[in-house]
Protein backbone atom coordinates (compact mmCIF):
# COMPACT_ATOMS: atom_id res chain seq x y z
CA UNK A 1 0.00 0.00 0.00
CA UNK A 2 1.25 3.44 -0.88
CA UNK A 3 0.80 6.22 1.22
CA UNK A 4 1.99 9.81 1.49
CA UNK A 5 1.84 12.67 3.18
CA UNK A 6 -0.90 15.16 1.86
CA UNK A 7 -0.32 18.97 2.55
CA UNK A 8 -4.29 19.47 2.51
CA UNK A 9 -5.05 17.23 5.47
CA UNK A 10 -1.70 17.64 7.56
CA UNK A 11 -1.53 13.56 7.51
CA UNK A 12 -0.38 10.62 5.73
CA UNK A 13 -2.72 9.06 3.61
CA UNK A 14 -3.12 6.07 1.42
CA UNK A 15 -3.71 6.65 -2.18
CA UNK A 16 -6.57 4.32 -2.15
CA UNK A 17 -6.53 3.31 -5.93
CA UNK A 18 -6.83 -0.30 -7.03
CA UNK A 19 -4.04 -1.77 -9.40
CA UNK A 20 -4.18 -1.00 -12.66
CA UNK A 21 -6.62 1.74 -12.59
CA UNK A 22 -5.88 5.24 -14.17
CA UNK A 23 -3.97 7.93 -11.45
CA UNK A 24 -4.06 11.24 -12.86
CA UNK A 25 -1.00 13.06 -11.64
CA UNK A 26 0.07 17.19 -12.23
CA UNK A 27 3.31 18.59 -11.06
CA UNK A 28 3.97 22.59 -12.01
CA UNK A 29 6.34 22.81 -14.75
CA UNK A 30 9.17 25.67 -15.12
CA UNK A 31 9.19 29.53 -16.14
CA UNK A 32 11.60 28.75 -18.64
CA UNK A 33 13.57 32.22 -18.47
CA UNK A 34 16.57 30.95 -17.31
CA UNK A 35 18.95 27.52 -16.82
CA UNK A 36 16.95 25.36 -14.64
CA UNK A 37 18.76 25.58 -11.21
CA UNK A 38 19.59 22.67 -8.23
CA UNK A 39 15.99 23.23 -6.64
CA UNK A 40 14.55 22.80 -9.87
CA UNK A 41 16.11 19.48 -10.20
CA UNK A 42 15.00 18.36 -6.55
CA UNK A 43 11.07 18.28 -7.60
CA UNK A 44 11.52 16.74 -10.99
CA UNK A 45 13.71 14.11 -9.66
CA UNK A 46 11.57 13.56 -6.33
CA UNK A 47 8.28 12.95 -8.37
CA UNK A 48 9.88 11.38 -11.47
CA UNK A 49 10.50 8.63 -8.59
CA UNK A 50 7.07 9.05 -7.74
CA UNK A 51 5.95 8.12 -11.42
CA UNK A 52 8.40 5.16 -11.51
CA UNK A 53 6.70 3.86 -8.34
CA UNK A 54 3.41 4.31 -9.44
CA UNK A 55 4.23 2.72 -12.42
CA UNK A 56 5.33 -0.18 -11.12
CA UNK A 57 2.71 -0.53 -8.47
CA UNK A 58 0.63 -1.20 -11.40
CA UNK A 59 -1.04 2.01 -12.15
CA UNK A 60 -1.61 3.84 -15.37
CA UNK A 61 -0.45 6.81 -14.47
CA UNK A 62 -1.30 10.29 -16.45
CA UNK A 63 1.48 12.59 -15.89
CA UNK A 64 1.19 16.62 -16.79
CA UNK A 65 3.83 18.93 -16.51
CA UNK A 66 3.24 22.26 -17.50
CA UNK A 67 5.44 25.15 -19.25
CA UNK A 68 4.84 28.72 -17.98
CA UNK A 69 5.79 30.17 -21.63
CA UNK A 70 4.32 33.55 -20.75
CA UNK A 71 5.16 35.68 -17.70
CA UNK A 72 6.34 38.86 -16.23
CA UNK A 73 10.04 37.73 -16.15
CA UNK A 74 9.73 35.71 -19.66
CA UNK A 75 8.55 39.26 -21.01
CA UNK A 76 11.44 41.36 -18.92
CA UNK A 77 13.75 39.31 -20.83
CA UNK A 78 12.37 39.50 -23.73
CA UNK A 79 13.06 43.21 -23.62
CA UNK A 80 16.11 43.06 -22.34
CA UNK A 81 17.46 40.88 -25.03
CA UNK A 82 15.75 41.66 -27.91
CA UNK A 83 14.24 45.58 -26.92
CA UNK A 84 10.84 43.48 -27.88
CA UNK A 85 8.52 42.26 -24.95
CA UNK A 86 6.59 40.01 -27.97
CA UNK A 87 9.55 37.96 -28.12
CA UNK A 88 9.31 36.23 -24.99
CA UNK A 89 8.43 33.24 -26.90
CA UNK A 90 12.01 33.40 -27.91
CA UNK A 91 13.49 33.19 -24.79
CA UNK A 92 10.78 30.29 -24.00
CA UNK A 93 12.33 28.39 -26.58
CA UNK A 94 15.60 28.79 -26.06
CA UNK A 95 15.43 27.50 -22.46
CA UNK A 96 12.56 24.38 -22.86
CA UNK A 97 15.01 23.42 -24.97
CA UNK A 98 17.94 23.56 -22.25
CA UNK A 99 15.68 22.36 -19.59
CA UNK A 100 14.96 19.31 -21.52
CA UNK A 101 18.17 18.86 -21.93
CA UNK A 102 18.54 18.79 -18.36
CA UNK A 103 15.99 16.07 -17.38
CA UNK A 104 17.63 13.50 -20.00
CA UNK A 105 21.03 13.79 -18.18
CA UNK A 106 19.09 13.26 -14.50
CA UNK A 107 17.64 10.41 -16.04
CA UNK A 108 14.09 12.10 -15.42
CA UNK A 109 11.55 10.32 -17.56
CA UNK A 110 9.22 12.72 -20.18
CA UNK A 111 5.80 12.89 -18.48
CA UNK A 112 3.11 12.19 -20.98
CA UNK A 113 2.02 15.42 -21.44
CA UNK A 114 4.32 18.77 -21.27
CA UNK A 115 1.63 21.48 -22.26
CA UNK A 116 2.60 24.86 -22.59
CA UNK A 117 0.49 27.78 -21.87
CA UNK A 118 0.21 29.65 -25.38
CA UNK A 119 -1.00 26.67 -26.63
CA UNK A 120 -3.98 26.71 -24.53
CA UNK A 121 -5.36 30.77 -24.49
CA UNK A 122 -8.74 30.11 -25.78
CA UNK A 123 -9.27 27.37 -23.16
CA UNK A 124 -8.01 30.13 -20.82
CA UNK A 125 -10.22 32.14 -22.21
CA UNK A 126 -13.13 30.13 -21.77
CA UNK A 127 -12.54 29.46 -18.24
CA UNK A 128 -11.93 32.62 -16.82
CA UNK A 129 -15.46 33.27 -18.53
CA UNK A 130 -17.04 30.19 -16.95
CA UNK A 131 -16.04 32.05 -13.46
CA UNK A 132 -17.58 35.56 -14.38
CA UNK A 133 -20.91 33.40 -15.20
CA UNK A 134 -20.49 31.70 -12.00
CA UNK A 135 -20.00 34.63 -9.90
CA UNK A 136 -16.28 33.74 -8.69
CA UNK A 137 -14.43 36.10 -11.08
CA UNK A 138 -15.12 40.12 -11.98
CA UNK A 139 -13.73 42.29 -14.99
CA UNK A 140 -12.05 45.28 -13.72
CA UNK A 141 -11.74 48.69 -15.24
CA UNK A 142 -8.99 48.57 -16.65
CA UNK A 143 -10.26 45.38 -18.83
CA UNK A 144 -7.80 43.00 -16.08
CA UNK A 145 -10.36 39.94 -14.43
CA UNK A 146 -9.69 38.87 -10.63
CA UNK A 147 -10.79 36.17 -8.88
CA UNK A 148 -13.00 37.18 -5.73
CA UNK A 149 -11.56 35.59 -2.88
CA UNK A 150 -15.16 36.75 -0.67
CA UNK A 151 -16.50 33.59 -2.75
CA UNK A 152 -14.24 31.07 -1.68
CA UNK A 153 -14.73 31.02 2.49
CA UNK A 154 -12.21 27.77 2.71
CA UNK A 155 -9.55 30.25 0.90
CA UNK A 156 -6.33 29.26 2.67
CA UNK A 157 -7.11 25.66 3.69
CA UNK A 158 -3.53 24.19 1.67
CA UNK A 159 -1.30 26.63 3.77
CA UNK A 160 -3.43 26.50 6.86
CA UNK A 161 -3.90 30.00 6.86
CA UNK A 162 -7.23 32.61 8.03
CA UNK A 163 -8.80 34.49 6.17
CA UNK A 164 -8.52 37.43 7.85
CA UNK A 165 -4.98 36.83 8.97
CA UNK A 166 -4.01 36.90 5.18
CA UNK A 167 -6.17 39.89 5.06
CA UNK A 168 -3.92 41.94 7.16
CA UNK A 169 -0.56 40.87 5.59
CA UNK A 170 -1.89 41.41 2.00
CA UNK A 171 -0.36 44.38 0.11
CA UNK A 172 -2.85 46.79 -0.96
CA UNK A 173 -2.03 47.64 -4.95
CA UNK A 174 -3.27 51.21 -4.97
CA UNK A 175 -3.34 51.23 -9.00
CA UNK A 176 -5.96 48.57 -9.27
CA UNK A 177 -9.62 48.44 -8.31
CA UNK A 178 -9.74 45.22 -6.76
CA UNK A 179 -12.38 44.44 -4.25
CA UNK A 180 -10.47 42.40 -1.66
CA UNK A 181 -6.67 43.32 -1.48
CA UNK A 182 -6.42 38.93 -1.95
CA UNK A 183 -7.85 38.99 -5.20
CA UNK A 184 -5.80 37.79 -7.94
CA UNK A 185 -5.52 38.15 -11.53
CA UNK A 186 -6.94 35.57 -13.90
CA UNK A 187 -6.33 37.82 -16.83
CA UNK A 188 -3.81 41.08 -16.77
CA UNK A 189 -5.11 43.82 -19.24
CA UNK A 190 -2.28 45.37 -21.99
CA UNK A 191 -2.58 47.87 -24.13
CA UNK A 192 -4.70 47.05 -27.57
CA UNK A 193 -2.92 44.79 -30.09
CA UNK A 194 -0.74 43.17 -27.23
CA UNK A 195 -0.60 39.30 -26.92
CA UNK A 196 -3.95 38.06 -27.02
CA UNK A 197 -7.32 39.07 -27.27
CA UNK A 198 -10.28 38.44 -25.12
CA UNK A 199 -13.78 39.06 -24.73
CA UNK A 200 -12.31 41.98 -21.66
CA UNK A 201 -9.88 43.72 -24.54
CA UNK A 202 -6.04 42.62 -25.09
CA UNK A 203 -4.05 41.06 -22.55
CA UNK A 204 -2.49 37.54 -20.85
CA UNK A 205 -3.09 35.14 -18.70
CA UNK A 206 -2.39 35.56 -14.69
CA UNK A 207 0.07 32.92 -13.62
CA UNK A 208 -2.26 30.44 -11.95
CA UNK A 209 -5.09 29.97 -14.32
CA UNK A 210 -2.66 28.01 -16.69
CA UNK A 211 -2.58 25.24 -14.21
CA UNK A 212 -6.34 24.80 -13.23
CA UNK A 213 -7.31 25.05 -17.02
CA UNK A 214 -4.13 21.98 -18.37
CA UNK A 215 -5.09 20.00 -15.64
CA UNK A 216 -9.01 20.10 -16.70
CA UNK A 217 -7.85 19.66 -20.28
CA UNK A 218 -5.08 16.42 -19.93
CA UNK A 219 -6.84 14.89 -16.32
CA UNK A 220 -10.13 16.03 -15.69
CA UNK A 221 -12.35 18.22 -13.69
CA UNK A 222 -10.69 16.20 -10.47
CA UNK A 223 -7.31 14.55 -9.88
CA UNK A 224 -5.48 12.21 -8.13
CA UNK A 225 -2.26 13.99 -7.38
CA UNK A 226 -0.57 17.30 -7.03
CA UNK A 227 2.94 18.22 -6.99
CA UNK A 228 5.71 20.35 -6.71
CA UNK A 229 8.40 22.41 -4.55
CA UNK A 230 6.92 23.93 -1.05
CA UNK A 231 7.27 27.44 -2.30
CA UNK A 232 3.87 26.55 -4.43
CA UNK A 233 1.73 26.09 -1.69
CA UNK A 234 1.52 29.84 -0.89
CA UNK A 235 -0.60 31.10 -3.09
CA UNK A 236 -0.13 29.25 -6.05
CA UNK A 237 -1.66 26.43 -5.61
CA UNK A 238 -4.34 27.74 -2.30
CA UNK A 239 -5.07 29.84 -6.16
CA UNK A 240 -5.51 26.94 -8.33
CA UNK A 241 -8.03 25.08 -5.61
CA UNK A 242 -9.84 28.25 -5.57
CA UNK A 243 -10.09 28.42 -8.91
CA UNK A 244 -10.21 24.69 -9.51
CA UNK A 245 -13.46 24.03 -6.84
CA UNK A 246 -15.01 27.26 -7.76
CA UNK A 247 -15.87 25.91 -10.96
CA UNK A 248 -15.87 21.80 -10.29
CA UNK A 249 -16.35 21.40 -6.45
CA UNK A 250 -13.98 20.36 -4.29
CA UNK A 251 -11.78 18.34 -3.91
CA UNK A 252 -9.35 19.41 -7.39
CA UNK A 253 -6.31 17.29 -5.85
CA UNK A 254 -7.03 14.46 -3.66
CA UNK A 255 -3.54 14.28 -2.53
CA UNK A 256 -0.91 17.48 -2.49
CA UNK A 257 2.72 16.42 -2.37
CA UNK A 258 5.28 19.35 -1.38
CA UNK A 259 9.33 18.51 -1.20
CA UNK A 260 11.54 21.21 0.42
CA UNK A 261 13.88 23.91 -0.25
CA UNK A 262 17.45 23.31 -0.73
CA UNK A 263 19.28 25.78 1.40
CA UNK A 264 22.59 27.84 1.41
CA UNK A 265 23.99 28.70 4.81
CA UNK A 266 20.15 28.33 5.58
CA UNK A 267 18.69 30.74 3.33
CA UNK A 268 16.39 29.04 0.47
CA UNK A 269 18.00 28.29 -2.51
CA UNK A 270 16.41 30.53 -5.16
CA UNK A 271 16.99 32.68 -8.38
CA UNK A 272 15.94 35.62 -6.60
CA UNK A 273 18.33 35.45 -3.72
CA UNK A 274 20.75 35.28 -6.18
CA UNK A 275 22.71 31.87 -4.34
CA UNK A 276 21.84 29.18 -6.58
CA UNK A 277 23.22 26.50 -9.00
CA UNK A 278 22.13 25.79 -12.31
CA UNK A 279 21.93 22.39 -12.84
CA UNK A 280 24.00 22.76 -16.02
CA UNK A 281 27.57 23.96 -13.80
CA UNK A 282 26.78 21.24 -11.34
CA UNK A 283 27.47 18.78 -14.42
CA UNK A 284 30.08 20.35 -14.99
CA UNK A 285 31.41 18.75 -11.99
CA UNK A 286 29.98 15.81 -11.18
CA UNK A 287 27.83 13.41 -13.12
CA UNK A 288 24.50 14.18 -13.63
CA UNK A 289 23.64 10.63 -11.71
CA UNK A 290 25.68 11.66 -8.50
CA UNK A 291 23.90 14.92 -8.43
CA UNK A 292 20.19 12.82 -8.82
CA UNK A 293 21.54 10.36 -6.27
CA UNK A 294 22.38 13.17 -3.58
CA UNK A 295 18.72 14.55 -4.34
CA UNK A 296 17.19 11.31 -3.17
CA UNK A 297 19.81 10.75 -0.59
CA UNK A 298 17.27 13.08 1.28
CA UNK A 299 13.75 12.56 2.33
CA UNK A 300 12.39 15.21 -0.60
CA UNK A 301 10.56 16.56 2.44
CA UNK A 302 13.08 17.77 4.23
CA UNK A 303 15.21 20.77 3.88
CA UNK A 304 18.36 19.99 2.13
CA UNK A 305 21.94 22.30 3.38
CA UNK A 306 23.66 22.28 -0.15
CA UNK A 307 27.45 21.13 0.49
CA UNK A 308 29.75 20.18 -2.18
CA UNK A 309 31.72 18.22 -0.01
CA UNK A 310 28.34 16.12 0.76
CA UNK A 311 28.07 15.92 -3.16
CA UNK A 312 31.62 14.34 -2.88
CA UNK A 313 30.94 12.22 -0.17
CA UNK A 314 27.80 10.31 -2.07
CA UNK A 315 29.49 10.04 -5.36
CA UNK A 316 31.64 7.31 -3.57
CA UNK A 317 28.58 5.67 -2.44
CA UNK A 318 27.46 5.95 -6.16
CA UNK A 319 30.47 5.20 -7.31
CA UNK A 320 30.55 1.76 -5.02
CA UNK A 321 26.59 0.59 -6.35
CA UNK A 322 28.25 1.29 -10.05
CA UNK A 323 31.22 -1.33 -9.13
CA UNK A 324 29.08 -3.53 -7.57
CA UNK A 325 26.39 -3.75 -10.30
CA UNK A 326 28.67 -3.90 -12.90
CA UNK A 327 28.67 -7.71 -14.02
CA UNK A 328 25.16 -7.73 -13.95
CA UNK A 329 23.14 -7.45 -17.62
CA UNK A 330 19.50 -8.29 -18.74
CA UNK A 331 17.65 -7.34 -21.20
CA UNK A 332 16.42 -3.57 -20.63
CA UNK A 333 13.58 -3.92 -22.33
CA UNK A 334 12.42 -6.76 -19.70
CA UNK A 335 10.56 -4.39 -17.17
CA UNK A 336 10.55 -4.90 -13.53
CA UNK A 337 7.60 -6.63 -11.97
CA UNK A 338 5.93 -5.69 -8.58
CA UNK A 339 6.25 -10.02 -7.86
CA UNK A 340 9.97 -9.81 -8.88
CA UNK A 341 10.63 -7.26 -6.14
CA UNK A 342 8.34 -8.39 -3.61
CA UNK A 343 10.09 -12.22 -4.08
CA UNK A 344 13.39 -10.94 -2.86
CA UNK A 345 14.00 -9.83 0.62
CA UNK A 346 15.55 -7.03 -0.01
CA UNK A 347 13.86 -5.42 -2.86
CA UNK A 348 10.75 -6.13 -0.85
CA UNK A 349 12.30 -3.90 1.93
CA UNK A 350 13.32 -1.21 -0.20
CA UNK A 351 10.13 -0.56 -1.81
CA UNK A 352 8.50 -0.52 1.49
CA UNK A 353 10.34 2.11 1.96
CA UNK A 354 9.21 4.36 -1.13
CA UNK A 355 6.11 3.01 -0.48
CA UNK A 356 6.08 4.65 3.17
CA UNK A 357 6.07 8.46 1.77
CA UNK A 358 8.54 8.11 -1.04
CA UNK A 359 11.42 7.51 1.79
CA UNK A 360 14.33 7.11 -0.43
CA UNK A 361 17.00 7.35 2.40
CA UNK A 362 15.99 4.23 4.45
CA UNK A 363 15.29 2.64 0.56
CA UNK A 364 19.10 3.27 0.08
CA UNK A 365 19.79 2.11 4.12
CA UNK A 366 18.96 -0.97 2.93
CA UNK A 367 20.38 -0.99 -0.03
CA UNK A 368 23.75 -0.36 1.69
CA UNK A 369 23.36 -2.94 4.23
CA UNK A 370 22.48 -5.48 2.09
CA UNK A 371 25.63 -5.07 -0.59
CA UNK A 372 27.80 -6.88 1.87
CA UNK A 373 25.94 -10.12 1.65
CA UNK A 374 25.24 -9.92 -2.30
CA UNK A 375 28.25 -11.36 -3.45
CA UNK A 376 27.24 -14.75 -2.08
CA UNK A 377 23.89 -14.13 -3.73
CA UNK A 378 25.02 -12.93 -7.21
CA UNK A 379 21.33 -14.15 -8.64
CA UNK A 380 19.64 -11.18 -6.37
CA UNK A 381 21.61 -8.34 -7.72
CA UNK A 382 19.70 -8.60 -11.04
CA UNK A 383 16.32 -7.42 -9.15
CA UNK A 384 18.28 -5.25 -7.71
CA UNK A 385 20.17 -3.62 -10.34
CA UNK A 386 16.40 -3.24 -12.27
CA UNK A 387 15.12 -1.84 -9.26
CA UNK A 388 17.54 1.19 -9.15
CA UNK A 389 17.37 1.14 -12.68
CA UNK A 390 14.09 1.32 -13.74
CA UNK A 391 12.33 3.13 -10.11
CA UNK A 392 15.25 5.07 -8.87
CA UNK A 393 16.62 6.14 -11.94
CA UNK A 394 20.13 5.74 -12.08
CA UNK A 395 21.98 4.59 -15.17
CA UNK A 396 24.66 2.84 -12.88
CA UNK A 397 27.20 3.51 -15.91
CA UNK A 398 30.22 3.01 -14.05
CA UNK A 399 31.65 6.24 -13.58
CA UNK A 400 35.34 7.56 -15.25
CA UNK A 401 37.95 6.04 -13.13
CA UNK A 402 39.40 8.43 -10.76
CA UNK A 403 42.66 8.18 -9.01
CA UNK A 404 41.98 6.20 -5.65
CA UNK A 405 44.14 6.28 -2.97
CA UNK A 406 44.01 2.73 -1.17
CA UNK A 407 44.17 2.43 2.53
CA UNK A 408 46.46 0.09 3.81
CA UNK A 409 43.57 -2.41 4.69
CA UNK A 410 42.91 -2.44 0.77
CA UNK A 411 46.66 -2.78 -0.13
CA UNK A 412 47.75 -5.38 2.46
CA UNK A 413 44.95 -7.59 1.07
CA UNK A 414 45.59 -6.77 -2.13
CA UNK A 415 49.38 -7.91 -1.63
CA UNK A 416 48.16 -11.06 0.73
CA UNK A 417 45.96 -12.51 -2.35
CA UNK A 418 48.94 -12.05 -4.65
CA UNK A 419 50.95 -13.85 -2.55
CA UNK A 420 48.44 -16.65 -2.34
CA UNK A 421 47.96 -16.56 -6.51
CA UNK A 422 52.08 -16.90 -6.59
CA UNK A 423 51.63 -20.30 -4.29
CA UNK A 424 48.34 -21.17 -6.21
CA UNK A 425 46.32 -21.22 -3.64
CA UNK A 426 43.28 -20.25 -5.18
CA UNK A 427 40.79 -20.96 -2.33
CA UNK A 428 42.65 -18.24 -0.50
CA UNK A 429 42.80 -15.85 -3.47
CA UNK A 430 38.88 -15.92 -4.39
CA UNK A 431 38.19 -15.43 -0.59
CA UNK A 432 39.91 -12.32 -0.64
CA UNK A 433 38.61 -11.13 -3.69
CA UNK A 434 35.37 -11.65 -2.15
CA UNK A 435 36.80 -9.82 0.68
CA UNK A 436 37.79 -6.89 -1.26
CA UNK A 437 34.32 -6.76 -3.68
CA UNK A 438 32.64 -6.45 -0.20
CA UNK A 439 34.53 -3.30 0.61
CA UNK A 440 33.89 -2.00 -3.00
CA UNK A 441 36.95 -2.87 -4.92
CA UNK A 442 36.30 -5.36 -7.86
CA UNK A 443 40.11 -6.96 -8.80
CA UNK A 444 40.23 -7.90 -12.61
CA UNK A 445 43.03 -10.11 -13.21
CA UNK A 446 44.93 -9.18 -16.68
CA UNK A 447 47.25 -11.16 -18.41
CA UNK A 448 50.43 -9.88 -18.83
ZN1 LIG B 1 0.72 25.17 -10.99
Amino acid sequence: MLTFSNTLSGKQEPLNARPGSEITMYVCGITPYDYAHLGHGRVYTTFDVLYRLLTLSGYQVKYCRNYTDIDDKLIAKAEKIYGDKKQFIQVANQYIQAYEQDMVQLNCLEPGVQPRVTDHIDQIISFIAQLIDAGKAYVARDGSVYYSIDTCPDYGKLSKQKLDELLVGARVEVDTDKKNPLDFALWKAEPAGNFYKSPWGYGRPGWHIECSVLARTYLGEHIDIHAGGADLIFPHHENEIAQSEGLFGAPFARLWLHNGFIQINKEKMSKSLGNFFTLRDLFEQFDPMVIRYYLLSHHYKSPVEFAFDDVRAVAKSYARLCRTFADVSFDHSEPLTMDEVTMDPVTDRMVKFLADDLNTPGMLGVLFEALPTLYTYQHRKKTIKKFLQQVMGFSLVPLPVQEVELTPEITELIMLREQARTRKDWKTADELRDRLSLLGYNIHDKKV
